[in-house]
């Protein structure tokens, strides 16, 4: 076919073409809907008859260089009625809205009329003016409103309606017609909503349209008319099920529309269905269906209509289902041979699983936002607000659930967040304490919303409307996406199937980077092995004090007044570690289990309000006055650059001391004959090579004690944090006195950048949305900075000591692009909170193949 303007660069011939089975049409030039016409075509499904205008066409007629509409009118029988609809790349771009019943005049109603009845032809005729009068030619909408969609007075009205809007008769021409539809098409697609639209969705600013021009099967007539669609799934759950609406003589999307009287698809014993009315065609649908499903290799919605009970094939889509459908449909094409499982871990997304793992607020519930912070744990939880952990404790002990909501947490609050439903934060960030904590108890987490007001002395929280809530009064964290909620919507619950399970079986299949775990207690170890995480990369020992009764010891040991008062309290926690060490070997019995000595920021561990002043007072035996002086002793300016890790360690080394007798004496009690535990012993905030010499000194010391005194052997295995700029520089000295070097890319940002964890929070959303930093870099890794540190980190470590393992046991592990960027550095396994091991699996997975 001839393009009646002269050709333009990169238009062909090519770009008005009847779509055959070995037609040149495409997606990048068609789009996708084209493409899976033609795909339908091949399998020899009865799709009408169409012609596809390629982007480049489309682009041409909205800069009025329209191809020759006779020729394209002259593919189709002299009297057809066309549709046209938009073929965009992707069809989440969206596009105009479908054209019907194009080319009916007042001389082919006559013959249309012979062929499926009077009435019906008289409604496709009115449809049609009304939808070329407001959608193509744009006029007054208002104008048609009170027009009867049936019968031959409203078709005359609607006519008469037409030509004094438009001042002239409503176009009797049918290339007429359809030229004018295209163009409208075209130009709807170059306007500024649409392109503002798309884009927000992720379309290029040069994405094309393309358009098709279809034969229709009409829907209305003489016996069994209708549209509908079908699939053979259920896109919320993922399991087989026919699905789908019909409704009796209607076209385009009716039998979806809200509202619709739509019929049942399978005999059903509530009512007629398109089985009881056209039984053949029916059956054909399904076989159909099924055909498609297999050959295009997806789950396809099959959208449909019956003209007197012969079916035709409009079009094929493919289900997208919500995260456990699209979980079970790649399990189950798989499974059933359609594609591979390479192919199958590449169509879940894995933050997916991360939704499957929770509870989550259900997608078709309304929700009332009344503020926005850091999405920093996933899931969702309602409950009554409370201000403290005390009271969280109460709610907890009334079986009453509850939203712990603070200005920040510290060592105090956990205790609260065990007993609450979820947790909202004024201050913080992806690194904060809330949201480790929360992240490692699986508990739903948001940070940082200090768009809200918290007044916590009054009790009161501010929604960002300036609507008040009260303790008590009920709201919902979602800490999925960082959104708060009023009230309880609905929730739909964690579900971790068997195909959750076998795809990640497969999923280990491919990756080629290990996946840990950040456990600190046995709950979460147990957490960690329930998703088959290969070990504990990080044992954050100074969190296993934040149970109730041990965090008082922990204090008197941070305010012991010298070597006697602390030994006393070193002893007190001794047995306490050692439980703890020996039930962790257990749970994790024949994989890794990384411990890392004391880091505490002190001031997580000081009390800061006076319940908690008091009850160290009364542990001490101590004036609250003397207390609460001591603790503005301790106070630093930046505890986090301060009093940290291993500088804690060489200052008050009985700690450490303590903590290495710990892990030796449960790794003695947790080693069987045939399966001995390996510890392996971490240092961190190391900044100098000396600093490990004397920390490993030591540690040989107290492994050498403990094996005399026992009269057994061990090997254990000694490593570093790499989490200071300067202990990546000098990887290569560090390395020599390590058997492996764990890269903590939280400290490692927060140094990096200058930028303190805990009170990012306060301008990270206004610095991403200026796009001065792309992502929080706390939550995505720094691929430029921060991964050029840990790039460098790698290569020195390997230089320093073949064969030396290395690993990341930040926050980033749990993010996919980070975990993409950790596996092209080069790292042997990233550990990351329990909740996000599958995600990490996954994501894996997906870096490998
Ligand atoms: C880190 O800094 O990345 C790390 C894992 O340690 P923490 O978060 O406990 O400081
Ligand atoms: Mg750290």
């Amino acid at each position: 076919m001839e393009d009646a303007a002269p050709q333009q660069p990169g238009e062909t011939s090519r770009d008005v073409t009847l779509i055959t089975p070995t037609a040149p049409v495409q997606s990048p030039t068609h789009g996708g809907r084209a493409k899976c016409l033609q795909r339908l075509v091949r399998l020899d499904l009865p799709v009408p008859r169409t012609v596809a205008l390629s982007f480049g066409a489309v682009k041409g007629i909205a800069a009025e260089r329209m191809p020759d509409v006779e020729a394209l009118l002259g593919e189709f029988a002299p009297d057809a009625v066309l549709c046209v609809r938009p073929s965009s790349e992707d069809p989440d771009w969206g596009g105009p809205g479908a054209v019907l019943n194009i080319g009916i005049t007042d001389d082919t109603h006559a013959s249309l009329a012979e062929q499926i009845g009077r009435a019906a032809a008289t409604a496709l005729y009115t449809r049609f003016v009304h939808a070329y009068a407001v959608d193509v030619a744009r006029l007054d909408a208002d104008a048609f409103a009170g027009i009867e969609a049936e019968g031959e007075e409203g078709l005359a009205a609607a006519l008469a309606a037409y030509e004094e809007e438009a001042e002239e008769p409503f176009p009797q021409d049918r290339a007429v017609q359809l030229s004018q539809v295209l163009r409208s098409m075209a130009r709807a697609w170059e306007g500024t909503t649409a392109r503002i639209l798309r884009q927000a969705k992720g379309a290029p600013a040069d994405a094309g349209l393309g358009l098709v021009v279809q034969e229709m099967a009409l829907g209305l007539g003489h016996g069994e008319c209708g549209s509908g669609v079908l699939q053979l799934v259920n896109q919320s759950t993922g399991l087989p099920q026919i699905t789908g609406r019909y409704l009796s003589q209607s076209q385009g999307r009716e039998a979806l529309a809200k509202g619709a009287a739509s019929l049942y698809l399978e005999r059903d014993p509530r009512g007629p269905s398109l089985e009881d009315l056209a039984p053949e065609a029916f059956s054909e649908l399904l076989s159909h269906a099924a055909l498609a499903r297999k050959r295009l290799r997806a789950e396809m919605q099959m959208e449909f209509t019956i003209e007197n009970g012969r079916l035709f094939i409009l079009d094929g889509v493919v289900v997208t289902g919500t995260s456990r459908a699209a979980v079970r449909m790649a399990v189950r094409l798989a499974e059933d041979g359609i594609i591979t499982r390479q192919e199958a871990l590449m169509r879940v997304e894995p933050r997916a699983l991360s939704e499957l793992l929770h509870r989550q607020v259900d997608p078709e519930a309304a929700r009332d936002p009344i503020g926005r912070g850091i999405a920093a744990s996933p899931g969702a939880a309602s409950g009554r607000i409370v201000f403290s952990s005390a009271e969280a404790q109460a709610s907890a002990a009334r079986n009453e659930p509850c939203i712990l909501v603070r200005r920040e947490t510290s060592p105090e609050d956990v205790r609260g967040m065990h007993a609450a439903s979820a947790v909202l934060t004024e201050r913080g960030g992806m690194t904060s304490h809330a949201a480790v904590i929360g992240r490692g108890l699986g508990l739903p987490c948001v940070v940082g919303a200090n768009r809200m007001r918290f007044h916590l002395r009054r009790r009161e929280l501010l929604a960002e409307d300036g609507r008040l809530f009260r303790e008590g009064d009920i709201i919902t964290v979602d800490g999925t996406n960082g959104t708060i909620l009023s009230g309880a919507p609905a929730m739909v619950e964690a579900l971790l199937d068997d195909s959750f399970q076998t795809l990640l079986a497969w999923a280990d299949a491919e990756r080629d980077i290990g996946v840990r775990a950040n456990a600190d207690t046995p709950a979460d170890a147990q957490t960690a092995r329930n998703f088959a995480a290969g070990g504990i990369g990080l044992c954050r020992t100074e969190h296993m004090f934040f149970e109730p009764g041990r965090l008082t010891v922990m204090r008197e040991m941070i305010f012991a007044d010298g070597p006697e008062d602390r030994r006393a309290a070193l002893d007190q926690l001794l047995p306490m570690q050692r439980a703890d060490f020996t039930e962790l070997f257990r749970i994790m019995t024949g994989l890794p289990v990384c411990i890392r000595l004391f880091d505490p920021p002190l001031h997580e561990f000081l009390p800061t309000d006076r319940a908690g002043l008091r009850e160290l007072a009364e542990a001490l035996g101590m004036a609250v006055s003397d207390v609460t002086r001591r603790v503005e002793q301790m106070g630093e300016y930046n505890p986090m650059l301060g009093m940290r890790g291993v500088r804690l360690g060489l200052t008050v080394p009985e700690i450490y001391d303590m903590q290495a007798r710990a892990i030796f004496e449960a790794t003695l009690e947790a080693s069987r004959e045939d399966d001995p535990v390996v510890p392996e012993v971490m240092i961190p905030l190391v900044s100098t090579p000396r600093e490990v010499e004397i920390v490993k000194t030591r540690i040989d010391a107290v492994a050498a004690a403990v094996k005399t005194e026992r009269g057994r052997d061990f090997t254990y295995r000694l490593g570093v944090m790499v989490e200071t700029p300067r202990a990546c520089l000098l990887a290569d000295q560090i390395a020599a006195h390590a058997h492996f070097l764990s890269f903590g890319t939280n400290d490692l940002t927060q140094m990096t950048y200058g930028l303190s964890r805990d009170d990012a929070g306060r301008f990270m959303s206004d610095y991403v949305g200026m796009g001065v930093f792309e992502e929080d870099p706390f939550h995505l890794l720094d691929r430029e900075g921060v991964g050029e540190l840990l790039r460098i980190g790698v290569a020195r470590g390997r230089r320093g000591r073949k064969g030396i393992t290395m690993s990341i046991c930040g926050e980033h592990g749990g993010n996919p692009e980070s975990l993409g960027i950790c596996r092209d550095a080069g790292f042997d396994y990233v550990s990351c909170s329990p909740f996000r091991v599958p995600v990490a699996r996954l994501a894996a997975a997906q870096f490998a193949i």
